[in-house]
């Protein structure tokens, strides 16, 4: 099978840690006999320099042309004082919307070999996390109207909260679809005490129950899921959510299972071209030094084998490697526990190759 990857590289530790799933995609590639061709598109800080902007047009094109995309991370402290819409962040979220992806997957899964490196108490982690957040991504606050204008002698700031019944239904649909795949229990988390978008998100997912019959649905306010999700993580299989409350949640959930580090994404729309990235920034402060790990973005990458491509063994076959990289006592910086071995970011890709036959 031939295939076309855009990889957007991107800022700070983003050109480190593609490179290494770059290498796995490689590796698969020859072991299983496809073609993968790999086109560099320019998005974030780098294009902002080149171009005077975050994401041109033709950044936009390559990746509409391309059966997905790969991203690394962008933005970093050089572009913090531009503009808002020249800011390297603008150009994923223009990315999300030309790509139409509406839905952001976020497994929250602990690995065995790191239990220890979780912030919780070991009998929490014992009862297991293996979760996935469903987070709707091309609506709510972070599209609607943003302005600040001055009234009397102060500034007043505002941002709008819009959504409509079909956004919510056609996300609610992935909930419950993600569901149906795994243990049938999604939870809809909001705000509905205080928030009208919230009284409708609820109403529609409740709605939309009667279709999944075999799915249990419950309802929690964001921040009782907060709080949930460090007290007992295990009652979780798929939680849905909008898109402010599941980017923080989802930074959340990431926490608890070790390191931001291990995480991927996938982001997915009415067709099977998804965006992949790792669910970290572009970590400027430690860009460059060898230490970043790339197991969230190897894991990105198997994620578009298994969901874009159809590659389920493919898959499999990375997510096998990084289970023995990690059985066989490896570590990066941000896993290691005090005496553990470390190894490099290029290392740390160099070995999750070697185990991948
Ligand atoms: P961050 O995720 O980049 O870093 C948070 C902390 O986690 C840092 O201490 C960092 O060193 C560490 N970290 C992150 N990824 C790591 C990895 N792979 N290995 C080891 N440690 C890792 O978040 P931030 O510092 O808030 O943001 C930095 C920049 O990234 C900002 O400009 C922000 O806007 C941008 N950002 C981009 C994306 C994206 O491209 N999708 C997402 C979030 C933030």
């Amino acid at each position: 099978m031939t295939k076309n990857i855009a990889v957007i590289k991107g800022d700070g530790i983003g050109p480190e840690i593609i490179t290494q799933a770059v290498k796995v995609l490689t590796r698969i590639g020859e072991l299983y006999g496809h073609t993968f061709n790999f086109n560099y598109v320019d998005m974030g800080g780098c294009a902002i320099d080149k171009y005077g902007e975050p994401l041109p047009q033709e950044s936009i094109d390559k990746c509409l042309n391309s059966d997905s995309v790969l991203l690394g991370a962008v933005g970093g402290d050089k572009w913090n004082g531009m503009p808002a819409s020249l800011r390297p962040e603008k150009g994923l979220l223009k990315l999300r919307a030309a790509m139409g992806v509406y839905s952001n997957n976020r497994p929250a899964k602990i690995w065995r070999q790191l239990a220890s490196a979780s912030p919780l108490k070991s009998e929490i982690v014992e009862k297991g996390i293996d979760f996935i957040i469903v987070r709707e991504l091309i609506g709510g606050i972070y599209f609607g109207e943003h302005k600040t204008e001055t009234v009397g002698n102060q500034q007043k700031a505002t941002d709008v909260l819009v959504y409509t019944e079909s956004e919510i239904e056609r996300i609610g649909r992935i909930g419950f679809e993600t569901a149906r795949k795994r243990n049938k229990r999604l939870c809809s988390v909001e705000k509905s005490n205080v928030l009208d978008s919230s009284r409708l998100w609820k109403s529609v997912m409740h709605k939309l129950s009667e279709e999944y019959s075999d799915v249990e649905l419950t309802d929690m306010l964001v921040d009782n899921c907060a709080m949930q999700i460090v007290k007992d993580p295990s009652q979780f299989d798929v939680i849905v959510t909008e898109n402010m409350f599941g980017d923080i949640l989802s930074d959340e959930a990431s926490m608890i299972t070790g390191s931001i580090g291990m995480i991927p994404s996938s982001s997915l729309g009415a067709t099977s071209r998804g965006l992949y990235e790792p669910i970290h920034g572009s970590a400027p402060d430690i860009a460059n030094k060898d230490i970043a790990n790339p197991i969230g973005t190897i894991l990105s990458a198997s994620m578009m084998l298994k969901y874009s491509f159809d590659m389920e063994r493919e898959a499999e076959t990375i997510e096998k490697a990084v289970d023995e990289f990690l059985n066989d006592g490896y570590r990066t910086k941000d896993i290691a526990l005090d005496g553990e071995k470390t190894v490099g970011c290029n290392e740390c890709g160099d070995l999750i190759v070697k185990y991948i036959k």
